[in-house]
């Protein structure tokens, strides 16, 4: 559910009308291994560790709030993807959901591919040094000098994604005397979300070229006559935090179906199709997400069934999943500064950072966990909305979440899942500084994106 009006109006009302809160948790300091990265655990003192670390040590440390993530979670499962599709597949971790130069490494490193949408990306992706032609450039409005840099470094793959693009890539490519690969995205009517998925005949969005009316066939024929790029494939992306597999069923006969027009009117059997991404990860114990090899398996079987009654032969297929490789492997640590009890409604508690650090709460109305970190404790479980100290009543990290009714000021609190969409959509809002992201394994800690520091922002302000 997205929300577009102002978050300080109406919801406010909530607040004494929605009480339909889940029961508080059987063990407030139980940590569900579901929603927390793999190594994540608790010492004899009771503190969070994670990569054998006490949370108490990496905030002395490092500060609060931070980013902890856990690298090893992160390796093992970029490379459970990467071993459920095979080597007949190819898994590309969608770079906006986190990036940085670590991050690239050990992507290298674990086989995978790469996907950028922006020169910022491409930049980082480069300079960490994966391959180009293991990364797929993305995004609905390419600059101009974004396609040149692209085409110039050698990305194996440009994604067009507009009538307008496909003219760019080509004339780019050839006036650098090279031919360009590309897929064209469609969009084939599917919107997907969680548990469900909406099957239409068109799609409102800026994404993609639509299936509908012609248009992508059309698209295929004008990038088959430029010699400047090289069409090897359809891509579609259906949408994001999906559990169910139907709506990728829907969306693959409709690729499929694209893929046998193309060879009855064009005599080409185009090689790779493209799923997308949007795989769903646990942001509370409710979720009940898919192994990478459950969803290899249907994604597989889809395809190949598809073609098979099309006579097609199975194309190479490639994902894209983000927020399934990063999501769950870093927790966001916050130091709590005031518990505010509001009688009869909840108690409003008041961390170092907020919107600024994690943004989708306020934008998506999107559901996180909460856990007191720094110790255990066996006091009642009180009703707690977690919030930030920007000037802005919906500065909400957590809306509704159980913590201990002890908690006070000096706490420290951690809030699972946020490996994806929350560093890479940090913002400066009430010029804060954006927090580090600190990397932990096998008992050591390293700094791999530091905190922001005041000169930074004055850096900017030419005044
Ligand atoms: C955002 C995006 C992804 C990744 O989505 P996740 O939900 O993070 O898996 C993959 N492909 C495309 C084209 C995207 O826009």
């Amino acid at each position: 559910m997205s929300r577009s009006a102002h978050p300080a109006g109406p919801r406010h009302a909530d607040v004494l009308t929605e009480g339909h809160y889940s029961a508080p948790p059987a063990d407030l300091n139980a940590l569900d291994p579901k929603v927390w990265a793999h190594t994540v655990g608790r010492d004899a003192d009771g503190a969070v560790t994670v990569g054998g670390l006490p949370v108490t040590r990496l905030a002395e440390e490092y500060g609060t709030p931070a980013y902890i993530l856990d690298e090893s979670d992160f390796r093992e499962r970029a490379r459970a993807w990467r071993t459920a599709f095979g080597a007949d597949a190819d898994v590309f971790y969608a770079g906006k959901a986190f990036l940085s130069r670590a991050v690239v490494r050990w992507l290298h490193e674990e086989g995978l591919n790469l996907d950028v949408c922006s020169g910022g990306e491409l930049a980082t992706a480069l300079s960490a040094g994966m391959p180009a032609e293991r990364i797929a450039f993305h995004g609905n409005n390419k600059s101009p000098e974004e396609i040149e840099r692209a085409v110039a470094a050698g990305v194996g793959r440009i994604v067009l994604d507009s009538f307008q693009e496909i003219v760019r890539v080509a004339h780019t490519a050839q006036a650098l005397g090279k031919r360009q690969r590309v897929q064209i995205r469609i969009t084939v009517g599917v919107e997907a979300h969680t548990h469900e998925f909406i099957a239409t005949a068109h799609e409102d969005q800026k994404f993609g070229i639509p299936l509908a009316g012609g248009q992508a066939a059309e698209a295929v024929r004008r990038a088959l006559q430029l010699d400047g790029i090289e069409l090897i494939g359809i891509h579609s992306h259906i949408g994001s935090q999906i559990f169910d597999m139907s709506g990728f069923e829907v969306a693959a006969h409709r690729v499929v179906g694209l893929l046998k027009d193309i060879r009855d009117e064009h005599g080409v059997e185009l090689p790779e199709i493209d799923l997308g991404g949007g795989l769903g990860i646990a942001y509370t114990s409710d979720d009940d997400p898919r192994e990478p090899h459950e969803i290899a398996k249907a994604l597989t079987e889809i395809v190949t069934r598809e073609c098979e009654s099309a006579r097609l032969r199975t194309p190479r297929i490639s994902v894209e999943p983000g927020r399934a490789i990063v999501g769950p492997t870093a927790f966001t640590l916050y130091e709590v500064g005031t518990v505010k009890p509001l009688d009869g409604l909840r108690t409003y508690v008041s961390v170092d950072g907020g919107m600024s650090d994690n943004i989708r709460t306020a934008l998506y109305d999107a559901e996180y966990s909460v856990a007191l970190v720094s110790r255990t404790s066996d006091a009642e479980p009180m009703l707690a909305r977690v919030v930030g100290k920007h000037c802005e009543s919906g500065d909400i990290v957590v809306k509704d979440a159980f913590l201990p009714g002890d908690l006070a000021p000096g706490d420290l609190i951690a809030v699972p899942a946020t490996g994806a969409y929350c560093r890479s959509m940090a913002s400066n809002y009430n010029h804060v500084l954006r927090p580090p992201v600190v990397a932990v394994r096998d008992g050591e800690a390293r700094v791999i994106v530091r905190r922001e520091t005041e000169e930074d922002l004055l850096r900017l302000d030419v005044g």
